[in-house]
């Protein structure tokens, strides 16, 4: 059994791995776990309150930093030595290679949902870069605006099967939504998008893409893609193996495409602090259920098999209270 197990991050991993071990250290900077999928209702007019689900923690700050070597983190001016250290601290967003990437506005956090909130009191043109889940499920709360989708590709949410885009380009026209395809963005000026000679008029652009890791600053380095820490199939860090990492943190070394998902978070938050505490289990990723919503619609997947309205509707509230009970047991 190892000694004292750090893990840096309560959110959706950090909180399935704390339960896991609860002798382990949770540590977070922010007293509320935001609970991502209620960050669309927050957009949609609920309360800024909704999406924010407290759960107890042993230390609430910033990790500002972490010695590799000496086997410490850096919390509100204090080191805390470990055993061992499980890292779960989420995703961050980078669109700073676009052109033009000053008039873009991200879509990661409760803020952004408020300010868009916010702007939609006048009705507003607003372009949203990519068709992914979260361009779609944006796109699909949004009422008060003239909405456009720019995909580069040729189909949205071209990364599952050809059904989900079919579905959502449906409810998304029927909204409304213009959906423009093979529009890759060349540049992003004050008052439109630019993707070869088109022209898209725009008073607010959107970015729903480019998540990557978030971690804290290392003393040493660590191999990292895309800011997320490259793992054995033990989700242990291929360089520091005290270090393992879970959910939106964790890339599998050679593990092929992992999805960031609230289920990937909870399983290998689970595995992440079973190997921490000297088991040997190989981290099988298994995103079983897939559910997107736009407006009041739901569809998506579990297993193999297609589900859209209330089924689907229960299926993603289901995983919601999953998480938020997990939390609330912490
Ligand atoms: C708008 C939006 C909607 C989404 N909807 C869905 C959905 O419907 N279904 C789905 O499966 N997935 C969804 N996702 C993705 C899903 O939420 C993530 O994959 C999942 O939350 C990852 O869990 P995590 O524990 O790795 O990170 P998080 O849940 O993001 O938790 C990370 C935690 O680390 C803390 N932290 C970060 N840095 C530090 C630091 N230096 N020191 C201390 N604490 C730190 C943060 O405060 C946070 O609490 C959505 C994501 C977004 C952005």
């Amino acid at each position: 059994m190892a000694g004292k197990i750090i893990v840096i991050g309560g959110g959706i991993a950090g909180i399935s791995a704390k339960l896991r071990n609860r002798k382990s250290k949770l540590m977070d900077e922010n007293p509320f776990m935001i609970m991502a999928p209620r960050i669309i209702d927050t957009l949609r007019g609920k309360s800024v309150d909704f999406p924010r689900i407290k759960r107890n923690l042993d230390y609430t700050g910033k990790a500002t930093g972490i010695d590799l070597e000496e086997k410490t983190v850096n919390i509100n001016g204090k080191n805390i030595a470990y055993e061992k250290l499980v890292i779960a601290t989420g995703h961050s967003q980078k669109y700073d290679f676009i052109n033009g990437s000053k008039y873009i506005h991200g879509f990661s956090g409760l803020e952004d949902a408020l300010y868009l909130r916010n702007q939609l009191v006048n009705r507003k043109k607003i372009v949203i870069i990519g068709g992914g889940y979260l361009g779609v499920e944006v796109a699909g709360a949004m009422q008060n605006a003239s909405i456009t989708i720019l995909e580069a590709g040729n189909r949205i949410l071209a990364g599952l099967p050809l059904k989900f885009s079919d579905y959502a380009t449906q409810l998304l026209e029927k909204n409304g939504v213009n959906i423009e395809l093979g529009n890759p963005v060349d540049e992003v000026k004050k008052d439109c998008v630019v993707s070869g000679t088109k022209k898209f008029n725009s008073d607010i652009t959107l970015f729903a893409g480019g998540f990557t890791g978030n971690l804290p600053e290392m003393k040493q380095e660590l191999k990292t893609k895309n800011s997320r820490i490259v793992v054995n199939s033990f989700l242990q860090s291929v360089d520091y193996p005290d270090v393992y990492a879970a959910g939106d943190s964790m890339l599998v070394d050679n593990g092929g495409f992992i999805p960031m998902s609230a289920i990937i978070a909870r399983s290998s938050g689970i595995t992440a602090m079973e190997n921490a505490m000297g088991g040997t289990k190989p981290f099988v990723p298994n995103n079983f259920a897939n559910i997107i919503r736009v407006g009041d619609q739901y569809f998506g997947t579990i297993g193999n098999i297609f589900v859209h309205g209330s089924i689907a509707h229960i299926i993603k509230e289901a995983a919601v209270a999953l998480s938020i009970n997990h939390a609330r047991e912490v």
